[in-house]
């Protein structure tokens, strides 16, 4: 396994490369250890109603009607290189197949046909509203949203923080070994 995590300035590819082998060599010791496991279930949970958030303030229908009728998804080129490939290291512990090829041009890295591909996102794309959102939205609706989407975050903080610390653990007893 190849334990020095790929910079975030080197190409998306090769920090998918580095997630991918991490992952399989990894021998599920990132699985294995209780706090991470338990932390992946509460992220997927709280990814999943900050989701359901977002569908309920119709934050998904107007990006729907932004991206399909007026082309104008924000999903652009190059947001791919705000992950680091400790995030992408959490998506595959996740279960995201992380893509291999950019499947949208003009798209970012990870925007498949039917939207995001990941699990764990940056914290730019969990809470980016752009104009027309603040604008059609209630404010009481977003601030109960931007309240949701605090947990998710929360939770993914600790979450990168578990994941570095157990292969730093698993790193300094292959040394001692
Ligand atoms: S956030 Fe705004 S710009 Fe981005 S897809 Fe949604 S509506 Fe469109
Ligand atoms: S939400 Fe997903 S597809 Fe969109 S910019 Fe973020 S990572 Fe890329």
């Amino acid at each position: 396994m190849v334990i020095q995590p790929k910079s975030i300035n080197r190409p998306v590819e090769e920090r998918i490369a580095w997630a991918e082998s991490c992952f399989q060599g990894s021998g599920g010791l990132f699985l294995k250890d209780e706090k991470t496991a338990a932390l992946l279930t509460q992220f997927k949970s709280a990814a999943r109603a900050s989701g359901q958030e977002m569908k309920d303030a119709g934050v998904v229908a107007l990006c729907r009607e932004c991206d399909q009728e007026e082309g104008g998804s924000c999903c652009g080129k190059g947001l791919e290189n705000k992950y680091d490939a400790w995030l992408l290291l959490i998506n595959k512990l996740l279960g995201v197949d992380l893509p291999k090829v950019r499947q949208q041009t003009g798209g970012c890295f990870f925007l498949g046909e039917k939207g995001c591909t990941l699990m764990a996102r940056h914290v730019i794309c969990i809470n980016y509203m752009c104009k027309k959102i603040t604008n059609d939205i209630r404010p009481s609706v977003l601030n109960a949203l931007r309240e949701i989407e605090g947990e998710e975050i929360e939770c993914l903080f600790m979450l990168n923080e578990q994941v570095k610390r157990v292969l730093k653990k698993w790193t300094s007893r292959q040394k001692t070994a």
